[in-house]
């Protein structure tokens, strides 16, 4: 397995890291002031602003791989950057320093995977009314899957009726955590459920169909939130189908293949939700090495001190087990398809999330330092306060050698001086750190959100024990 950097990726990761500095680090501040001034649910000016600018540059919908065919309609390789997921998990990974910068891009969820289901199985004209919309940033998309009535984690279990009608189909159900579909720019929703609810077959009763917005029955509920936060402008709607009726031939690819396209959609979702953990944890251990440079503790700076070392080494130990991961996973969906590669996607599922939450749980947990846990992003924080814990421990031998590997690869100094060379060993180059000023600005705004969201990948295994109110 080759994971160096093609021309092309390497090319892009400059411009992107670039970018990045130039307008999106300068820009958090601006952001979080936006979101909290005004209608919460509109889109922010800042991101528009920044859309055209990306878009001008050329760093637009690079998601898109090249190898994924349509049924017979389009590849995919015509509308986006012909990238591999292998090419784009470093840029995918610069996007996830900046919790809302991947929309900057044309890269955001749900809309990366709802475009990649429109460009494989969607007919010519639904491509024309939808993807090329979305495509171009002119509007948004929603995936409505999860029901708050079954356990959504098994999809067999989803209840939601798409019934035949004539020429059209006509969709009863109740559906929650649609991420996105409260966006006033959201204009269309992939929704799965039941054509054919008695199959013997449980993963042929399944299908899903392409429902407009402003469909009548259309009636979205409320914003759900998050640990208490509602993730506006974006957000997690409730929303329920009443009799609402679409055209048959807005089904996508057929009766009871509902999981077919789950196999391909979610694959790349979650890969690109773990390229993103990957880049903010970077980011979490870069301020953690800062700020150990810039505190003096019993005499010392707390740089200097060994379990100060000892936990950089193992941030650094975590972050590079989790990218491999994530880069085997991409190269096996680039070689061996989405479906083959369902269990190394698996495995990312768990180690990305869980290597986020080891760098920042103890943030939320501990009482030590909490006197900056009010102005760190919790994540951020949380990899900062890990350095206070565990004073006492004794590593083995081999234990002891590979942190010391590890921790040539990221000392402190290393992300002030000279950055670190190539990232992951040989891997992804890092990009550079944000402006202090502006970074700062936007932690004392946005501390829980971006907290929260760090916890969203993990928390993907279960809607309902986040939800407050
Ligand atoms: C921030 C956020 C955004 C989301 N965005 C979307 C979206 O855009 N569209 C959408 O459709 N959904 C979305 N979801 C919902 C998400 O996909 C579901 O939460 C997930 O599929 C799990 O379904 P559930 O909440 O019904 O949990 P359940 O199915 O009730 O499961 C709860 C937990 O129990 C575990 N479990 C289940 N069965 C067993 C068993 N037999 N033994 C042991 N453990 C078991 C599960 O793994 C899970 O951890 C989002 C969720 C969150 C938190």
């Amino acid at each position: 397995m080759n994971f160096d950097h093609s021309p092309k990726t390497r090319a892009l990761v400059a411009q992107l890291s670039e970018f990045m500095q130039a307008y999106v680090h300068p820009n958090e501040a601006r952001f979080a002031r936006e979101v909290a001034e005004g209608d919460r649910w509109q889109p922010t000016r800042v991101v528009e602003e920044l859309k055209d600018k990306a878009r001008s540059a050329g760093l637009w919908s690079l998601f898109l791989p090249p190898s994924a065919e349509g049924a017979g309609h389009k590849s995919t390789s015509q509308h986006g950057a012909g990238l591999t997921n292998l090419e784009y998990a470093p840029l995918c990974e610069i996007m996830g320093r900046v919790l809302w910068s991947s929309e900057v891009f044309n890269c955001s969820a749900p809309d990366t995977g709802n475009m990649e289901v429109l460009a494989r199985y969607a007919g010519p004209e639904q491509q024309k009314q939808w993807l090329e919309p979305l495509l171009d940033g002119r509007i948004r998309s929603c995936f409505a899957m999860t029901e708050p009535d079954v356990a959504s984690s098994d999809a067999t279990n989803i209840a939601c009726s798409i019934g035949r009608d004539g020429d059209s189909y006509v969709i009863n159900g109740r559906k929650w955590w649609s991420s996105g579909g409260i966006d006033p720019r959201c204009k269309v929703f992939i929704l799965m459920g039941k054509t054919d609810p008695d199959n013997p077959d449980r993963h042929r009763q399944q299908s899903m169909i392409i429902v407009p917005r402003d469909a009548a029955g259309v009636n979205v509920v409320r914003p759900l939130t998050v640990f208490g936060y509602d993730d506006a402008p974006h957000g997690h709607a409730e929303i329920v189908f009443d009799n609402v009726r679409v055209p048959a031939s807005n089904l996508l690819l057929g009766e009871g293949r509902g999981f077919e396209i789950a196999q391909g959609r979610l694959g790349p979702g979650r890969i690109h939700h773990c390229m993103r953990t990957i880049g903010m944890a970077e980011r979490a251990l870069e301020d953690m090495c800062r700020r150990t440079l810039e505190r003096v503790a019993f005499g010392r700076k707390i740089a200097e001190q060994g379990v100060t070392l000892e936990r950089i080494a193992e941030s650094r130990i975590l972050i590079d087990q989790a990218r491999f991961l994530v880069m085997n996973a991409a190269h096996m969906m680039d070689t061996v398809g989405n479906k083959a590669a369902a269990k190394e996607i698996g495995m990312i599922k768990v180690a990305a999330p869980a290597m986020a939450c080891k760098l920042g749980d103890p943030g939320a947990r501990r009482g030590r330092c909490v006197g900056r846990l009010h102005a760190c992003l919790p994540l951020r924080a949380g990899a900062h306060v890990a350095l206070c814990r565990r004073a006492r421990r004794s590593a083995s031998q081999p234990g002891r050698e590979a942190r010391a590997g590890a921790l040539q690869m990221t000392h402190p100094r290393s992300a002030f001086g000279a950055p670190p060379q190539g990232g992951a060993a040989s891997g992804p180059a890092k990009p550079g750190l944000p402006s202090e000023s502006a970074g700062a600005q936007a932690i004392q705004a946005d501390a829980g959100r971006l907290g929260a969201a760090a916890f969203a990948p993990r928390l993907l295994g279960c809607a309902g024990s986040v939800r407050h109110g």
